[in-house]
This record gives structure tokens, C-alpha cells and sequence, in this order.
């Protein structure tokens, strides 16, 4: 008997009301390793006044308290995260080094949500009149519909809990349905450090069914989404309608340029770790590699051979460097963006086509000569494919490294300061590196600029999305 993976209502882990479920695959092998129960609209009703009440019963801990139970949590993570990973890895096909850098990052960012937590305080003004007093009041926005998606099943998901649950905001959760089983052991870290059950409601089923039914509804104060850019459009036109604010991490095409001044094997080393990290499935993954071309040659050489010793294979086996894809889609997608640069015109240089053998596997892919229209250059491949393009002018590569609609992140590799502030003032992304790619930590904010989102997580910042102000005058004689 398959087991079936419970939703969190009303501080209950429970099943579909109609027993509804869906399979859980493994992408290593392709084989179902469990089953996941699935929202019906009365069980979304129930979370929905789960979380209402939860919002009460949030207001009522002390704000000192909130960070006693989300630092306990962090703890629990970490005490826990070898049996997290490994459910991680089963699920979602990252090697087991991967998800244990997950799962201690997201524990950092529950912690620093937890310290968090115990610094929203209000501002007080000197009033002109001097019988008032002038304050700006900070409270929860209120019960916030959160969707997270698989490619980060945990950290997606604390990044959210971290700053809603900082704010004083109760929510209903819903995780991807390919990776749920690692979340819902997160979720089982905040309950078992003394979150009240009712302040995190966790829901699973079809996503666009359950997006228009809280969405819409006026229990529901702000929605927070990560994914991509189309269904981050469509939930902020529904939001919109509703005048509902949203919080939107969104995907990106992040350019890496690199110059002819830089250690060549040094930047070699750092893309080809960065570039494959989780089978770049990663919204911040170096994706354009514009190459100057005095170098673009030894570049693409050096590049290619260290890439294709990339062991490809089950995440579970310690000797294997990078996972299968999360997903089907994944794979169907990136053969698609091959396959157009390849009829434009593209070489591939390594890689090119599905592993044949089961499981999700896509080798590390290296393609020259893409012709500017190729879909490769502007839609996010969400996989381990790198076009490599050469560049001579800082303007010319500036043009290209801007034109796409994201502007999550860039890369600069080159040790003239002068070339480094001219790009990092002139590229339109959230999030720059220069000579190195930067990871994520909880005390960064990061965000999108253009299509690639609206506000950011981590940092001081990720907070103030979740709270509301309000200006409050009392006059008095
Ligand atoms: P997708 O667009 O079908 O789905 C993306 C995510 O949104 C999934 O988690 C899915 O469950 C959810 N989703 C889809 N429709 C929804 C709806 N109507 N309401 C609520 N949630 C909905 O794409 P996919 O094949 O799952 O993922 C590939 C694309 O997603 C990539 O191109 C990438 O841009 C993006 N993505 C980005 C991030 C990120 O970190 N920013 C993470 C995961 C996926």
C-alpha cells in the first residue's frame, strides 16, 4: 500500500474529503513513491477558516514568543534534515549535498524570521499641534494565500513562512504537488516547536484550481507566488482585480559576461558549479554566457570538458554530481529550446538530447553559433543548457545582456573597475555578481526587476511586504 501525504487544516493532518489523490514520482527512475491527497473546494473552505482563525491566534503570541517558536523551528530543521533530505532527493532528484544546503538555508531563513519578528514596531512623529500625538502603526496584513514552487520545495517555502509569519500573518499554504513530502516535514518542524495550528494551513491539488478559489476570496488579504512569469502574471491579474497586494518571485535569464582580463580556469570553476547547481533549475542560474572574443575559443574549450565530466545520475548516489530534471515538463521544455537553436543554426558543442535511460536526465548542454532569434536567448530555460555568445564592446554586450523581458540577475567577470561599474549601473536585474556568483542567505533581500517580480525576500526588508501601516492622530486636551 502506497502511503498518502496529508494536508494541515485546523491543526489536523488530514485527507481529501472525497479521497482524492495524486502520485508523488520519483524523477530518478520514474517509478510512484506515494500519494498525495488533494484539496476538494470544502477542504479549502476549512483551511481558509482554519487560517482566519489562525490570524487570532497568532495576534495573541507575544512578538518575543513568535521568535522563541520560529528559532525552535530553525533547530528542528537542522536536527532533522538528514531524514529531510533524503525525502528532498526522492521526490525531486537533487543529490543529497544539495538538499542538505537546502534545508540548513531555509532554516536560516526561519530564524531570521524569528528575530525578525520581535523588531516590527511602530513609529512615532513629533506632531505639529501640540495637544497630538502621531503614530504609524504596523500590523499583519492579514491571512495570505502562498503558493512555493518544487524546484526549492523547502526554502521556497520558509523564505514565505519567514517574513508572513515575522509580520504576524496566518496563510494557506500550497506547496508544489512534485515535491510535496519534504514540506510537510518542514511544516511538521514549525507545529512540533509550538506554532498554534491553525496559523499555517497546508493544501495540495489542481494549482489554478485552488489559486481562483482563495484568491478571489475576501478572507484572503495577499498573495505571495514564486514560479514562473505567466502564471505570476495571471494570479497578479486575478489579485489585481481584487486590489489584493502580492508579493512575485518570478523567473530569470541571468547574461554572464566575461572579459579577457580574468582567470580563465578560476571563472571556469564557478560557472560550471553554479551553472549545473540543482540541474539548473534555479530562477539566479547563469543561463547567456557572453564570452569576449579574444578568449570566447579557450573559453567554450575549458568550459565544455569540465561539463561534460559532470557525473549526471540518482541524487542518492553519493558519486553522482547533478540529479534528472524535477519533471517531465522540465524535460520536454528544454529538448524544445534545443531543438529550435539546433534548426536555427546552433552547434552543439556537448550535450544536446534526452540520457537514454529512465528517469528525467538531461545532460549538461553547450551550444555556439545560436542565432539571436533562437527562443534559447529569450525564454528561461530552467535546465542545464548554455548558449555561449561572443561579444568585442561593452555597448553591444550591455544590448544584449538587457534585451529580455527578466531582470532577475547578472554576472560581470572581468577586473576592470571601471567596465565593472559601467555594467552593474547599466543592467537591468534585482541582483548583480561581480567576479563571483552570490548565493542567497537570509539577510539579502532578492527580488526581480521588470517581468522577474514585485518585492523581495530575505533581508530587513522581506518583512514590511506583509505588514500593513496605519496612520494613526489622536488629539487630546
Ligand atoms: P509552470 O508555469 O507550469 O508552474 C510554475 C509553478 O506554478 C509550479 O509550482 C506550479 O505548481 C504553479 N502553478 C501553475 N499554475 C498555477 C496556478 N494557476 N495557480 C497557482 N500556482 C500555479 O511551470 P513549471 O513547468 O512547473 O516550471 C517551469 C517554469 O517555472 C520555469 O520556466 C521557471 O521560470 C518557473 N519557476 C521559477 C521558479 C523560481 O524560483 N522563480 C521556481 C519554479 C519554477
Amino acid at each position: 500500500m502506497m502511503q498518502t501525504h496529508k494536508m494541515y487544516i485546523s491543526g489536523e493532518w488530514v485527507e481529501s474529503s472525497n479521497k482524492a489523490t495524486q502520485e508523488i514520482i520519483n524523477p530518478s527512475n520514474e517509478k510512484c513513491i506515494g500519494l498525495l491527497a488533494i484539496a476538494t473546494p470544502e477542504d479549502m473552505e476549512r483551511a481558509l477558516s482554519s487560517a482566519t482563525q489562525g490570524l487570532k491566534d497568532w495576534a495573541a503570541v507575544p512578538a518575543w514568543d513568535k521568535g522563541v517558536i520560529l528559532k525552535k523551528a530553525a533547530r528542528l530543521m537542522r536536527e532533522r534534515s538528514k531524514e529531510i533530505c533524503q525525502l528532498m532527493t526522492l521526490e525531486h532528484g537533487k543529490t543529497l549535498s544539495e538538499s542538505e544546503v537546502e534545508v540548513i538555508r531555509a532554516a536560516d531563513f526561519i530564524e531570521w524570521g524569528g528575530e525578525e519578528a520581535r523588531r516590527v514596531a511602530s513609529r512615532q512623529f513629533p506632531a505639529r499641534d501640540p495637544n497630538a500625538k502621531v503614530t504609524i502603526e504596523y500590523g499583519p496584513v492579514g491571512v495570505v494565500a502562498a503558493f512555493s514552487p518544487w524546484n526549492y520545495p523547502v526554502l521556497q517555502a520558509s523564505k514565505k513562512l519567514a517574513a508572513l509569519l515575522a509580520a504576524g500573518c496566518s496563510c494557506v499554504l500550497k506547496p508544489a504537488e512534485e515535491t510535496p513530502m519534504s514540506t510537510i516535514e518542514f511544516i511538521k518542524c514549525l507545529i512540533d516547536a509550538g506554532l498554534p495550528g491553525n496559523v499555517v494551513n497546508v493544501v495540495f491539488g489542481v494549482p489554478g484550481d485552488i489559486s481562483s478559489f482563495l484568491i478571489r476570496d475576501p478572507r484572503i488579504a495577499k498573495v505571495t507566488f514564486t514560479g514562473s512569469v505567466p502564471v505570476g502574471k495571471l494570479l497578479a491579474t486575478e489579485a489585481g482585480k481584487y486590489m489584493k497586494p502580492t508579493s512575485m518571485e518570478l523567473g530569470g535569464h541571468s547574461p554572464v559576461i566575461i572579459y579577457d582580463d580574468v582567470d580563465l580556469n578560476r571563472v571556469v570553476d564557478i560557472l560550471v558549479t553554479r551553472k549545473f547547481a540543482n540541474s539548473a533549475q534555479v530562477c539566479v542560474s547563469p543561463n547567456r554566457f557572453f564570452v569576449h572574443e579574444n578568449i570566447v575559443e579557450k573559453f567554450t574549450e575549458i568550459f565544455c570538458q569540465r561539463a561534460a565530466e559532470i557525473n549526471v545520475g540518482d541524487g542518492r548516489d553519493p558519486l553522482v554530481k547533478m540529479g534528472p530534471l524535477a519533471n517531465l515538463r522540465r524535460l520536454e521544455a528544454i529538448q524544445g529550446l534545443v531543438d529550435d537553436a539546433v534548426e536555427r543554426g546552433a552547434k552543439i558543442k556537448i550535450g544536446g538530447c534526452r540520457i537514454d535511460k529512465t528517469g528525467y536526465y538531461f545532460p549538461p548542454t553547450v551550444l555556439t553559433d545560436v542565432h539571436p532569434k533562437s527562443d534559447l536567448l529569450t525564454v528561461e530555460p530552467f535546465g542545464p543548457v548554455v548558449p555561449i555568445i561572443p561579444f568585442e564592446k561593452d555597448e553591444d554586450v550591455l544590448k544584449l545582456a538587457n534585451n529580455t523581458v527578466y531582470g532577475l540577475a547578472a554576472y560581470i567577470f572581468t577586473n576592470n573597475e571601471k567596465r565593472q561599474r559601467y555594467l552593474a549601473d547599466n543592467l537591468q536585474v534585482g541582483t548583480i555578481g561581480i567576479n563571483d556568483i552570490p548565493a542567497h542567505t537570509a539577510e539579502i533581500p532578492l527580488g526581480g526587476w521588470k517581468e522577474s517580480g514585485i518585492g523581495v525576500e530575505g533581508g530587513v526588508e522581506m518583512t514590511q511586504a506583509y505588514l500593513k501601516s496605519q496612520f494613526r492622530y489622536t488629539w487630546n486636551s
